[in-house]
């Protein structure tokens, strides 16, 4: 009953009786040959187990659940359930050298260790199959298998390939043992039947058997190399040297995807690394240039504090020498009292530029047509005698020859910048003490130049000295004291009037700082000129 209800699978049929095949199955030639010598206790054959199950104890893994009664039409559903786990399942973890003491007490207690099909990881090991099966096998005779139990499946490895022989004891026949040889094509066909898809599109999934040949093979695909998969495990002690494995369907598309993330990943990190020296580099620039700034404050309110202070102290002694009543002449009285002036002078300029720099860009100006000729005359008379007092020699080309020069501004602006520019010729003046004031006009725009013969600007310095606080040199101990604010509030109001202040050395020494506006037009006699035009 047992027999046909695995029908397909039912090779050669037999009956052992008093440790002889019965004639029905010992006429089999090819199944003596195989079996007969075994199954009358004359031969011993190899008996296969997994050496993770035979050395449970020492490799510390789980002790199994007891094996189930083994029956002939179980088997080929266990060893196809047993492919379909091998597939989901990952192998049981064992350090090496647990696994190494494995192997060696099993060779000493007389087991047979073979060698796996295949080898994983073709790059690392190209040369040899030299894996060990994780199968080992020990000789044993027909009677010691029926002393431990009452059926098994046995393989047997021969010039024919892999052979089974199943047997069972007969229940209540004495000494009777049944069985039969299973036939391999119909297993085979049976495993192949509960393989997933063969081929997918990144791998290949099949069986190898105990020759290494592949149980299905994809019809579509150039073979890869069998022995060498991807990764692959060792089926069961039931089919000794059968494995499942995966192959890769195309290992050079996967080879060029592998080397095209790699360029990705190292041009990321590129990127990255090229961000953070370009970021770092701005961080430092930022913090230097903030730390220039700050500097150039703590300098600032030094210079300003000396600067309020310088003309304070002489106010006071030449008021304190005016009290005195000692100084009778009437001239040195006289000229004392200039330079009270001249000194008040400066201390308004100077407070002119620190409220004119803390005024807000957007702050608004009263603006009205004026004429900028007027306005420098108008100034450089106003420090006239100061200069020439000091030996300035004052050259005014703003007359009516250099025309109005119209523009549309703020006087009391446009004068704190005429005055910047002179007192700057006068404090940066050298042995020759000569300011030239001139007025023209390019094209749209008013020009006014300050040209002095004085210490000139170095050429390094000439875009430097418009920023606040800068100072060619800053040094209190300086021989010309200032905040450095002067020629930035000129080039702020300039801007402020659609103008702008530049430098430039003044041919045969000295600086030459212009003022260019633009020139004002009244919107009505535009008209008036274009009607002219026109009737003309
Ligand atoms: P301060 O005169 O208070 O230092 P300014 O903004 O007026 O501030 O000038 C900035 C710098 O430009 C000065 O420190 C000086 O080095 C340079 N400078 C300005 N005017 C002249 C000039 N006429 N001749 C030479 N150097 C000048």
């Amino acid at each position: 009953m047992v027999f046909w209800l695995c029908a397909p699978l039912v090779g050669v049929s037999f009956v052992v009786r008093d440790g002889l095949v019965l004639p029905e199955a010992s006429e089999n030639k090819d199944f003596m040959a195989s079996f007969g010598a075994f199954l009358q206790g004359g031969e011993s054959l190899p008996v296969y187990d997994h050496i993770a199950r035979v050395y449970r104890k020492e490799m510390q893994l789980p002790v199994p659940a007891p094996a189930a009664e083994l029956k002939l039409p179980d088997m080929a559903d266990g060893i196809a359930d047993g492919i379909a786990l091998q597939i989901g399942k990952s192998s049981v973890l064992t350090d090496s050298e647990t696994l190494n003491k494995a192997y060696s007490k099993a060779h000493q207690e007389g087991f047979e260790i073979s060698m796996r099909n295949t080898a994983q990881s073709a790059e690392q090991s190209p040369a040899a199959l030299d894996e060990r099966s994780g199968i080992v096998s020990r000789s044993r005779f027909f009677a010691e298998l029926l002393n431990e139990s009452d059926g098994g499946i046995l393989p047997r490895m021969s010039g024919r390939g892999l052979e089974l022989l199943f047997w069972t004891k007969r229940a209540g026949a004495g000494s009777e043992i049944v069985g039969c040889s299973v036939r391999m094509d119909a297993l085979r066909g049976r495993i192949a039947d509960v393989l997933p898809a063969v081929l997918s599109e990144a791998r290949i999934l099949t069986v190898l058997d105990d020759m290494g040949e592949p149980l299905v093979a994809p019809p579509s695909v150039a073979a890869p190399e069998w022995r060498r998969p991807f990764v692959a495990r060792e089926i069961s002690p039931l089919l000794p040297r059968w494995e499942v494995g995966v192959w890769l369907a195309n290992p050079a598309a996967l080879t060029s995807r592998v080397r095209f993330a790699t360029l990705a990943v190292w041009v990321l990190v590129a990127a990255l690394f090229f961000v953070i020296v370009v970021g770092s580099a701005a961080v430092l620039w930022i913090l230097g240039s903030e730390m220039r700034v700050a500097a150039q404050k703590t300098t600032f309110v030094a210079n300003v504090s000396h600067e309020l202070k310088t003309p304070l102290t002489s106010i006071r002694l030449f008021a304190e020498l005016l009290l005195s009543g000692k100084q009778g002449n009437e001239e040195k009285r006289r000229e004392y009292l200039h330079t009270m002036m001249s000194e008040v002078d400066r201390l308004a300029r100077l407070i002119d530029n620190v409220l004119a720099a803390s005024k807000r860009e957007k702050e608004n100006y009263p603006m009205q047509p004026l004429s900028l000729s007027e306005l420098a005359r108008d100034t450089a008379e106003q420090l006239k005698p100061h200069l020439e007092k000091s030996g300035f020699a004052i050259v005014l080309e703003c007359d009516e020859s250099s025309g109005a020069l119209d523009v549309w501004g703020n006087r009391e602006a446009l004068r704190q910048v005429i005055m910047n520019l002179l007192s700057n010729a006068e404090k940066y003046s050298n042995r020759i003490r000569e300011i030239r004031l001139s007025c023209g006009d390019e094209g749209k725009m008013a020009v006014l130049e300050v040209a002095d013969r004085g210490i000139g600007v170095e050429p390094r310095f000439t875009d430097r000295i418009f920023r606040e606080f800068f100072r060619a040199d800053d040094s209190l101990s300086a021989s010309k004291s200032g905040a450095g604010l002067g020629l930035a509030i000129a080039r702020k109001i300039a801007h402020r009037h659609g103008g702008d202040v530049t430098y430039a050395p003044r041919p045969g020494g000295g600086s030459l700082f212009s003022l260019r506006l633009p020139l004002f037009t009244n919107p009505k006699e535009e008209g008036e000129e274009d009607e002219n035009e026109r009737s003309q």
